[in-house]
């Protein structure tokens, strides 16, 4: 069980279980005096989003690679600051439309009346957010839930204590308490926030953690959307060029020391092409980072425990006789838990690297004899979030698609999906319920209210009771045009 950051575990339960109910309530009741924020409230909510970003990123930059041990400067700016600001942007250009009633098509039958989804704020929403790019999946639903027109409550993760403190300051600075607060906290904060009766809640994480909040949430029928993780697949296909598909697949991989919800897990390649696969990502690897023992570049594993489980997984895949590369030396590199990328050919299906999801530099590459090989491969697993395709065979493609289900995918590519705000994000089965980003974000906090507009000329009186001769030829009337 992590330590929590602030207290001993005891007064953490209390203390947080009476923060998370001081802070509910206010928003409650404030959410009861102002239910529906105008738009140029919701936009002003998006401002200080943009300026609280904007102002803090030095800060955020710091306490983030304190938090890692080393995180890459570049890293945080791209995949975390420009991230939010261009979802904050692109929803104050959005958030007129997506506001307005839409209107969905009318049965015949029944015109000339109208039909419209009327969007409506949900109320107090919650956010538990992870560890591993902890401002933007802290920030990019709350974006979403603002301009939705909710008040929120987000709970970071302990292990990135000090980015929580920052974010914590920053949001204290422009918002009020009872519009955005956070709670910090450990695994009994988070207990007591999972079981809060939120109107909604958003939880990024573990499937198994995300199992017990869907549970916990439960309790009061809090609708929930999961955020969790996975094993990505990335499949090279026998008429994709290996030089062009192994530099997006390193890169993929290597962002945040692999700790990306959809970093591609494992390599599925030609098994003529195993070697020549191996040999391609190393390359890259070594490309993007020439000096992996000393470069800032490149990020740290999170904790001691996290290292660990890393080093025991490729441990056990060489035990078991699977060929290890290891790109780089990693026996200069634990003071600063750095991990190079490390390539683990063909292990067994029962090892920890081909069940469990490996989430940091750890790469396994398989070699498949088909396409179908390949998807009866990835259709035996849990469903992935992220699935990543590679190659000019067009046929071979659109089989991939068709035949496996994933929570999205990236064709000729790795991870650029995530970052398309006009694409929802999520999983499906394991890898999660829900989705979010652009529009799909501000409907997962609305409340799409169907609302159906009677027309004075209305017909539907003559179906009413008594029911005569008239009744029967409405009624036979009807049955033609439905
Ligand atoms: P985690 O599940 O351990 O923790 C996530 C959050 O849940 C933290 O804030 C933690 O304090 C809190 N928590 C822990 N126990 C809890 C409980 N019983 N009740 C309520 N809250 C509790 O996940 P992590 O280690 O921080 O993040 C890594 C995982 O997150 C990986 O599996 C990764 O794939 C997944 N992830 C998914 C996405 C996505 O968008 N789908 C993004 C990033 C990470």
């Amino acid at each position: 069980m992590p330590a929590d950051t602030t207290h001993a575990l005891g007064a953490d339960q209390s203390e947080g279980e009476h923060e998370i109910a001081r802070i509910f309530a206010l928003q409650k009741a404030a959410y009861l005096q102002n239910p529906f924020p105008s738009y140029d409230r919701r936009i002003a909510g998006l401002d200080k989003l943009i300026q609280l970003i904007e102002t803090n990123e030095d800060a955020f930059v710091k306490a983030i690679s304190a938090d890692f041990g080393c995180r890459s400067k570049h890293e945080t700016i791209i995949a975390e600051m420009l991230v939010m600001v261009s979802g904050a942007r692109m929803a104050k250009k959005s958030l007129k439309n997506w506001m307005r009633p839409r209107g969905v098509p009318t049965p015949l039958h029944m015109l000339p009346a109208k039909s419209k989804l009327e969007p409506q704020p949900l109320g107090v929403v919650g956010i538990i957010a992870p560890w591993n790019y902890p401002v933007s999946l802290a920030l990019a639903p709350a974006i979403a839930a603002i301009a939705a027109g909710n008040r929120v409550m987000l709970k970071p993760s302990e292990l990135t204590a000090r980015t929580s403190d920052v974010m914590r300051e920053a949001i204290g600075s422009v918002f009020d308490e009872d519009e955005f607060a956070v709670v910090v906290g450990g695994v009994e904060t988070g207990q007591a926030f999972a079981e809060t009766p939120f109107d909604h809640l958003l939880f990024t994480g573990s499937t198994n953690i995300g199992m017990r909040v869907a549970m916990a949430a439960a309790k009061n029928l809090t609708p929930v959307t999961l955020e969790l993780g996975g094993k990505s697949p990335a499949i090279i296909d026998d008429s994709a060029d290996i030089e062009k598909a192994t530099n997006p697949i390193a890169y993929g991989k290597m962002l945040n020391a692999g700790q990306t919800c959809v970093a591609p897990d494992y390599v599925l390649t030609p098994m003529n092409k195993l070697d020549a696969t191996a040999d391609a990502i190393a390359a890259a690897a070594r490309m993007l980072y020439p000096e992996i023992d000393t470069t800032a570049d490149y990020t740290s594993i999170i904790s001691d425990r996290h290292f660990a489980r890393l080093k025991a997984m490729v441990e056990e895949a060489r035990d078991r006789g699977a060929r290890i590369i290891e790109v780089g030396s990693s026996n200069a590199l634990y003071p600063q838990r750095k991990l190079p990328l490390t390539l683990v050919i063909d292990p067994p299906a029962d090892a920890a690297v081909m069940k469990e999801e490996i989430f940091g530099p750890i790469l396994p590459i398989l070699p498949v004899g088909s396409t179908d090989e390949a998807i009866t491969r990835i259709n035996k697993g849990e469903r992935p979030l992220a699935l990543y395709w590679f190659g000019e065979d067009t046929d071979a493609r659109d089989r991939v698609l068709q035949q496996t289900i994933s929570g999205g995918v990236t064709i000729n590519d790795t991870l650029w999906h995530v970052a398309q705000e006009h694409l929802p994000f999520g999983g499906v089965g394991k890898s999660g319920i829900g989705a979010y980003h652009g529009r799909a974000g501000f409907e997962t906090f609305s409340h799409l209210k169907p609302v159906f507009y009677q027309s004075r000329f209305a017909s539907g009186g003559l179906l009413h009771p008594p029911y005569t001769e008239k009744t029967e030829k409405t009624l036979s009337f009807v049955r033609k045009i439905l």
